[in-house]
């Protein structure tokens, strides 16, 4: 897409720091790293989140995802990683081309994503349950 940084970013319009790359997907290190290793995979086809990528693409990115993984497990030492993918501005997505966040964490990074303390009462989700309805 025209104006997409990351379309420029795999045209090489754009330089990175590129980490994996096949047919269908590319990645590279987050230049506004969470934690050291920070790495982005997007899919090469544009697509605007995951609501938008088709089905193919994600996994693709998905595999890549895994590959990398253990790519940094094995050669860095890297045993602790969260996956963040954000579809929609009220999740924090930033850049509207999909992409996953690779984000290795170590001890004290200070990075902690904050989870609800209290059990949800089970009426809660049960209503929750009963709105989502039957996936097929
Ligand atoms: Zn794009």
């Amino acid at each position: 897409m025209e104006n997409c940084l990351f379309c420029k970013i795999i045209k090489q319009e754009i330089p990175s720091f590129k980490v994996y790359e096949n047919k269908h997907v590319y990645a590279f290190l987050d230049i506004n790293a969470a934690t050291k290793y920070h790495t982005l995979v997007i899919p090469k086809n544009h697509s605007e989140n995951s609501f938008d990528a088709n089905e193919n693409d994600l996994s693709e990115v998905i595999k890549a995802v895994s590959k990398i993984m253990d790519h940094y497990k094995k050669n860095l030492g890297i045993h602790d990683i969260q996956i963040i993918n954000s579809n929609g501005e009220i999740a924090q997505q930033d850049i509207f081309h999909t992409h996953y966040h690779i984000v290795p964490r170590y001890a004290a990074d200070g990075k902690n994503i904050e989870r609800n303390q209290a059990r949800v009462p089970d009426e809660e989700l049960e209503q929750c349950r009963s709105n989502i309805w039957t996936i097929e």
